[in-house]
């Protein structure tokens, strides 16, 4: 029986159909690595097949990769795209152009464990971890739609990826493998909500994969009850895997904050925040509250944001104000949700 997509199946299973179809079992390993390392989607490019082999796999696999189960254009260029895995969960990626580069956003998890407040995502908790494989689909799903290959890699869509770690490292390592994408490390992002076993596991890695660190606050009550995670990672025990992470890789971290009205959007928080960076080779980044049904937060007033800015940048902190890419389609940071009944655009 001729199956969806290659994605139907693990690699064990791939090579038990193979070995079935009369296939040597050397083969499974040649399909997958057309496939995950080289991103070929069609048998027919996969050259040291034979053509009689090419078209078994073919009849048994019409297609290598699953359909799109929705496509969302923004008015801004994103691309936002909801791909059915083999057991019916919904994952969401989406694909961001510029001027001069293309960023894939990637999701790690179905849902999330951390339940952020402000955070659609995290609203209906975790149902898995993805697979490397699955992580490597949204690539594959998103150059087929764009036409061309990412030139950034951010893991800022569905999920934490520091409680997926075998899984994200495995995909970075097939990203930047020279003989497929070939991507260099200090092309992809890697955005953590603060799980600081992640940030030391990544510091000891070869490679200069970037740390974005989703902090919001400096103070330990507020950020509890913005990313309720602080609880078993406070601030001091980030701060000092924060710190061992620009020592050991001499890279600079991302700081990202989502300034909510009333929260952590006053002078006294900018000040705090300050003090925080202080001795690390760090940039801010402020982005803009994306409110979402359900949800009852305000974003920081223009005002705030302006002071919250003016004081980081009195103090020499390098700070930027994230656009907000893809809003209208909730594809913007914060709005993915794996669900199936937003309008199509
Ligand atoms: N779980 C990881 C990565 C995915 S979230 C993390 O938290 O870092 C990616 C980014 O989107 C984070 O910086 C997060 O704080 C931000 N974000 C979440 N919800 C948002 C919202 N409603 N509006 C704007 N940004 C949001
Ligand atoms: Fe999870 Fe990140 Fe959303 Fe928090 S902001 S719930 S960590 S995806």
């Amino acid at each position: 029986m001729a199956h969806n997509s290659l994605f139907s199946c693990n690699f064990d299973e791939f090579k038990k159909i193979v070995t079935d179809l009369g296939l040597p079992q050397f083969r499974a390993r040649q399909v997958w690595d057309w496939v995950f390392k080289k991103f070929v989607f069609s048998f027919d490019d996969m050259t040291n097949l034979s053509k009689k082999d090419r078209e078994t796999l073919q009849q048994e696999f019409p297609k290598i990769l699953p359909p799109v189960r929705k496509l969302a254009k923004a008015q801004d260029g994103t691309i936002k795209i909801v791909i059915e895995l083999h057991d019916g969960n919904l994952v969401e990626a989406v694909a961001m152009p510029d001027e001069d580069s293309l960023t894939f956003c990637l999701s790690s998890q179905v849902g999330c464990p951390i339940g952020c407040i402000f955070c659609r995502t995290g609203v209906g908790g975790l149902t898995r971890n993805l697979t490397c494989e699955e992580i490597l689909l949204q690539v594959m799903m998103l150059i087929r739609k764009t036409g061309q290959k990412p030139t950034n890699i951010v893991f800022m869509g569905m999920g934490e990826p520091f409680l997926n770690r075998q899984a994200v490292f495995a995909a970075i390592d097939a990203l930047t493998d020279p003989t497929g994408l070939g991507l260099a490390t200090r092309r992809i992002t890697v955005s953590t909500s603060g799980v600081t076993i992640g940030i030391d596991a990544l510091a000891k890695r070869p490679g200069e994969v970037n740390l974005a660190v989703s902090l919001h606050s400096v103070d330990n009550l507020t950020r509890t009850r913005l990313v309720p995670i602080n609880r078993k990672y406070p601030l001091e025990k980030l701060r000092a895997s924060i710190a061992a992470y620009c020592e050991a890789t001499g890279r600079r971290v991302t700081f990202e904050m989502v300034l909510l009205k009333g929260i952590n959007d006053q002078e006294v928080d900018a000040f705090n925040l300050v003090n925080f960076c202080e001795g690390l080779v760090c940039h801010i980044n402020i982005v803009r509250f994306n409110r979402f049904p359900g949800v009852n937060l305000e974003p920081a007033g223009e005002e705030n944001e302006r002071e919250f800015r003016r004081i980081l940048k009195k103090a020499g902190i390098a700070v930027t104000v994230r656009k907000s890419r893809g809003s209208d389609i909730l594809a913007a940071c914060g709005q993915l949700s794996g669900s199936d009944n937003e309008q199509e655009k």
